[in-house]
């Protein structure tokens, strides 16, 4: 089993300053990662994406703002998503290289995999290549945080997920006769209704969101058509 001084886990800025200070120190060092790759939200999906992205659109609109005093700078085109992404993804890969070095310069081990403890000093690291364990005397945890989810709009937590659902389609139709100015047909509240597996149940089978919504506009239409001929 690997031995370590210190073991850290995760490699966004917290973990990798921790790791860094402890090769300085002179410790026999290694950091964890999960993601394919280092930096943590920092560097792949919070500060340096939306910075970027944002320097990027500023130094776009602070040039097409001067078209008279720079005529030469003139962007005849507004950037495209793709640019402006493309940028990112420029900088974010530049950013990941400048902390393999700094690690690798600092003699740390970096591995690949999800950490969790098995005892106080021991953890299990998984990863796609297999399992293996390390021994450390001082263990950091430093894996970031995870946003408290709660859906506003339905009220669902992230474990929580409905299984069946019904659509309820209430529509008023007036069907007129347009030449002696009076309704041939009338409902103020025609109703049809739609209910749906999102997981199979039975022998019913599962059916998707969209699915369940044509079948209900499917069912009003044949409804509207039906009666239309009754009322005739
Ligand atoms: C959209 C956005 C914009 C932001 N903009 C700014 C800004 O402008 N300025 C600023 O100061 N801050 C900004 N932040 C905040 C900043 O990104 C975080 O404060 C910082 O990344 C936290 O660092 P950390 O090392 O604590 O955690 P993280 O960066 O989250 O790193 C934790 C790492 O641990 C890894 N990990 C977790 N569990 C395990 C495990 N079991 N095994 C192995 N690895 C594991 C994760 O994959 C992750 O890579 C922004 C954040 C977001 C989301």
């Amino acid at each position: 089993m690997e031995k370590y001084d210190l073991f850290v886990i995760g490699s966004g800025p917290a973990g990798q300053r921790a790791a860094i200070k402890g090769a300085k120190l002179g410790k026999r060092v290694a950091i964890v990662e999960k993601r394919e790759v280092v930096g943590g939200a920092c560097i792949n999906t919070g500060t340096i994406p939306s910075k970027t992205l944002r320097e990027a659109v500023l130094a776009y609109t602070s040039i097409a703002g001067q078209r008279d005093r720079l005529p030469w700078a003139r962007l005849e085109t507004r950037p495209s998503s793709q640019q402006l992404l493309a940028g990112v993804d420029h900088v974010v890969s530049r950013e990941i290289e400048v902390i393999e070095h700094q690690l690798r310069r600092n003699d740390v081990t970096v591995l690949s995999g999800e950490a969790a403890f098995v005892d106080a000093h021991t953890l299990e690291i998984r990863a796609e290549q297999g399992t293996r364990r390390v021994t450390a005397a001082n263990i950091v945890i430093a894996v970031g945080t995870v946003v408290s989810y709660k859906n506003q709009v339905f009220g669902y937590t992230r474990a929580e997920r409905a299984t069946q659902y019904e659509i309820v389609l209430v529509v008023k139709v007036v069907f007129r006769d347009t030449v002696k100015n009076r309704d041939v047909w009338k409902e103020d509240a025609l109703t049809v209704r739609t209910t749906y597996n999102v997981a199979a149940v039975g022998s019913e089978p599962a059916r998707t969101e969209t699915e369940g919504r044509k079948e209900v506009v499917q069912k009003l239409a044949d409804q509207v058509v039906s009666r239309t001929i009754q009322g005739w």
